[in-house]
């Protein structure tokens, strides 16, 4: 039991980075708390598992697309502590490096057809109704348990104040929880969102049923790129730039869009000049590879 504890008392380095010709921001660098697994899904898993542990479960159940870094963090944090894992993967059988490390750390990969996807809890009781070990994992991880881990963020950066917060957002647990630490702590700090998907209002709606008060929250709609996962040759040679210059790499999928909509908003004047502005940088380096022909040709 106190083998979890031990691994799961995650911290990550702040670090000031200036970028071209704008005023110096603050880096969360929690991609650096693993080389491939992204920062936040570490955060998420954290309560996860530990809810998991206090019920006597061993068998994690989740599921996610074929590029989840969900599915990956999961594999990677239950090989790390003996446990078992299996992943409803969304969609027809493919291979990629996601999947690749998923399957070394011992994840049981089943891919099932789109449709049949959408109905989780059913899958879930017709593969694994007579195994008592089992614990059922939403897609990327969303829950209580998640937020909770976010909201850790905040616990860490104990003395700095920050005028504004931002972070990338797919489901809003995230946010969610960096909005719960935001409130625990009673800071001033504005949140600022970017949804990376399109129609990405939702996500104010998602972070309401973990925590009721948005009134500190900004939500940037405008920088999704054509959706999730999709690029524009703008996002990919802001990548260059940013890691050329700042010693950072950024994912296409999310941090890559959370950064360039800051620095577009300081561009176009939308922050305040002087403002202290802390990035989140959820890591996810692994979406990367995944765009490794487009960025070949940069
Ligand atoms: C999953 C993920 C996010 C989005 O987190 P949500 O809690 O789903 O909003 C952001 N950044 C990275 C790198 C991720 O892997």
């Amino acid at each position: 039991m106190g083998k979890l504890f031990v691994f799961m008392e995650i911290f990550s380095p702040l670090q000031k980075i200036s970028y071209q010709a704008y005023p110096s921001i603050w880096v969360k660098r929690d991609d650096l708390i693993d080389p491939y697994i992204s920062g936040n899904k570490w955060r998420k898993l954290k309560w996860i598992l530990h809810d998991m542990q206090l019920k006597g479960k061993t068998h994690v159940v989740t599921f996610g697309g074929a590029y989840s870094n969900h599915l990956l963090a999961t594999a990677a944090a239950t090989a790390r502590f003996g446990l078992k894992a299996s992943a409803f993967v969304r969609g027809e059988q493919v291979s990629n490096e996601t999947l690749l490390l998923c399957n070394l750390y011992g994840m049981r990969l089943i891919f099932v057809d789109r449709e049949i996807y959408k109905n989780k809890q059913s899958l879930y009781h017709q593969y694994f109704s007579n195994d008592e070990q089992t614990y059922f994992v939403d897609e990327g991880g969303a829950s209580e348990e998640a937020t909770r881990g976010c909201s850790e963020i905040i616990d860490e950066l104990h003395e700095e104040q920050f005028d504004y917060i931002f972070c990338a957002a797919g489901t809003g647990t995230t946010a969610a929880g960096l909005l719960r630490g935001i409130h625990q702590h009673e800071l001033q700090t504005q949140l600022h969102v970017i949804p990376v998907l399109k129609g990405g209002e939702f996500i104010a709606n998602e972070m309401g049923k973990y925590e009721s008060n948005l009134d500190q929250v900004n939500m940037h709609t405008q920088y999704h790129f054509g959706g999730y996962a999709k690029t524009t040759p703008a996002l990919l040679h802001f990548i260059k730039s940013f890691a050329s210059s700042t010693g950072i790499l950024t994912d296409p999928v999310y941090t890559a869009k959370m950064f360039y909509a800051i620095y577009d908003l300081l561009q176009k004047d939308k922050l305040e000049k002087e403002s202290k502005i802390l990035a989140i940088h959820t890591g996810g380096l692994l979406g990367l590879l995944g765009m490794k022909q487009k960025l070949n040709e940069l």
